[in-house]
């Protein structure tokens, strides 16, 4: 029996006709739709490293860490000027002032800059700084932002919601794509399951990359830093998701000589670490391109 409003996997076409596989024969079997974001190339077979802190705090610290990940091999910095925290007592973000320095740090390395927009409102002032925007996962499902995201002219990164299923997770990617924008990445963030939060933050659903390449030709990457919540599991859960043939990877770094960073201090990982995961990322690429080039 079928419970009305229930979706599942062959409802795709359906749900997503602009992204699913299905409802799209232009994109072969395995092939995957390139989004290029100043010049960095998601979904081309060499895993794009994205980095950076999780918030925005000062100029020091936000051109510092994206030196670091220049120098580390990285792609692309990561950084929240307005931050989604449990408690609004939190700290929030550095908002405007954010969004400029995040501004500087791409004028002195070059890096594409990736920030977060949670206010429909808000979208058109974060994509004159911003070269890529992103979705959180608390806000997969706002589907008023989902749209303006979609008509701001700009690639999107769309974290999954922690509770979501494929199926909405396609449906909200549908939102943008439906306002003519498909250069969206997807990303696996880890999900809300029975073991959340005893031992990891979430659970890191590595399964759902072949499940992602199966029904839609949008690339995928994996955040391992907010996944596991633990500092010590972000390099291994990085490796692991590379195994699984993700595009790519968004990781939280730090300068922890200058004190633990204001918001996920217990995921952030240093820069030497960072550079050891940019080297085992580049070393599979080219191992999967011997292995194509052999076939
Ligand atoms: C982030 O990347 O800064 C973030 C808050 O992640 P998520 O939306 O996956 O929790
Ligand atoms: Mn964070």
């Amino acid at each position: 029996m079928k419970i009305a409003g229930q979706v599942s996997i062959e409802d795709l076409p359906r749900i997503a006709p602009l992204l699913s596989r299905a409802t799209n024969p232009q994109y072969s079997d395995r092939q995957t739709r390139v989004v290029e974001v100043r010049g960095v190339r998601f979904g081309e077979g060499r895993p794009v490293v994205v980095a950076g802190p999780c918030a925005v705090e000062t100029h020091e610290q936000t051109v510092g860490i994206a030196r670091a990940v220049r120098e580390s091999g990285g792609d692309m910095l990561r950084g929240g000027a307005y931050k989604p925290r449990t408690s609004p007592h939190d700290f929030q973000g550095t908002g405007l002032e954010g969004l400029c320095i995040l501004s500087v740090a791409r004028e002195e390395t070059g890096l594409p800059v990736v920030t977060e927009v949670m206010d429909p409102r808000l979208v058109s002032e974060v994509a004159k700084y911003a070269d890529m925007l992103q979705v959180g996962s608390r806000n997969m499902q706002n589907y008023p932002l989902l749209a303006e995201v979609g008509r701001a002219h700009k690639p999107v990164l769309l974290k999954r919601g922690m509770a979501a299923s494929l199926c909405e997770w396609l449906g909200a990617a549908e939102y943008i794509a439906k306002q003519g924008n498909l250069d969206i990445v997807l990303c696996e963030r880890g999900i809300k399951a029975f073991p959340s939060g005893e031992y990891a933050r979430y659970v890191l659903d590595l399964s759902v990359i072949p499940a992602v390449q199966a029904h839609t030709f949008l690339p995928v990457i994996v955040d391992p830093s907010h996944a596991t919540g633990v500092a010590a599991m972000v390099e291994p859960a990085s490796r692991a998701a590379l195994d699984f043939g993700c595009d790519g990877l968004i990781i939280e770094i730090a300068d922890l000589r200058k004190g633990p960073p204001k918001c996920d201090a217990a995921q952030a990982i240093d820069v030497s670490t960072l550079a050891r995961i940019v080297r085992f990322a580049r070393s599979r690429a080219e191992e999967l391109q011997e292995q194509i080039t052999a076939a």
